[in-house]
């Protein structure tokens, strides 16, 4: 069933545009993962930032010494479901177990999840429906819709007839993987335009969440962008914890601990471990 979704999300790609992608791909999976999360909590440690790495689940038993890594430099795990593959392709039940077996996997080795993203950022009705009987504490994919991608506040997801337990964050439509695959910006330029984004919102307030990907933003040549864009958030006076630490803190305060005027959240999804684990998705 799960070849049957990724069939079909191929199909709706050109095959020339899939071919490079995968050689990209290849290229960025010659870092390996240690050295990727290095660099990156190398660019996060002046400004004290926190990033949450929301990571497939089926993946991580191939670097559970990485999983664990991450959680005692002070960053959050959350779930990425359990394949790579659209929810949307799937039926009710499939996604039932997708959910099911993420939850499952991530409790027998002990790791903390209090949040969660549907790979793609896809979600359906029943994706979302699942996030709350999940009871996970936030979610960080529907934010990505494009009519929350601009808000600046956390929000509860209305259901027809109630609202959501869990908080969701608005989620910027600038990824690593749109300014580096798509828009084939160079760092310099993506500094630019990040901090620009970061600049506004310190005008504004509220939260702002990026999708970073460890595979592209801790390469060597894209880690400065990540450092950059938290020293210059920190000099405009952004509180960036894990996503769960500030979720908690709004739900009880209603706004930032004292001396921050915005939050800056920092997420990055760990899709694959090694290039070997596009095969996986299809078994
Ligand atoms: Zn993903």
């Amino acid at each position: 069933m799960r070849l049957a979704s990724w069939v079909k999300h191929l199909k709706n790609r050109r095959g020339s545009q899939f071919l490079k992608q995968m050689a990209r791909m290849w290229k960025f999976h010659q870092t390996s993962f240690d050295e990727l999360t290095t660099n990156i909590f190398d660019a996060l440690d002046p400004s004290g930032a926190k990033f949450t790495f929301p990571t497939v689940a089926s993946v991580m038993p191939y670097a559970p010494d990485i999983i664990k890594n991450i959680l005692t430099e002070g960053h959050e795990i959350a779930n990425h479901g359990y394949k790579h593959v659209k929810y949307s392709l799937l039926n009710d039940q499939q996604q039932d177990l997708e959910f099911k077996l993420s939850s499952d996997l991530f409790k027998e080795y002990r790791i903390p999840i209090h949040g969660f993203r549907a790979p793609y950022n896809n979600y359906n009705e029943h994706t979302i429906e699942l996030v709350e009987q999940y009871g996970f504490n936030w979610d960080g994919g529907v934010g990505y819709r494009p009519e929350y991608q601009k808000g600046n506040e956390m929000f509860y997801y209305s259901f027809e007839k109630k609202s959501a337990n869990f908080m969701s964050i608005p989620c910027h439509r600038y990824s690593d993987d749109l300014l580096i695959d798509n828009y084939h910006m160079v760092p310099e330029e993506m500094s630019k335009l990040l901090n620009e984004v970061v600049r506004r919102a310190a005008t504004k307030g509220g939260v702002l969440m990026f999708d970073m990907h460890p595979i592209r933003i801790g390469q060597k040549k894209y880690a400065p962008v990540l450092r950059d864009l938290t020293e210059t958030a920190h000099e405009l006076g952004a509180w960036m914890p894990t996503v769960n630490e500030a979720v908690n803190y709004w739900k009880k305060h209603g706004s930032w601990p004292k001396g921050y005027d915005f939050c800056l959240l920092h997420t990055g999804d760990i899709d694959n471990f090694i290039f070997f684990d596009y095969f996986r998705r299809l078994i």
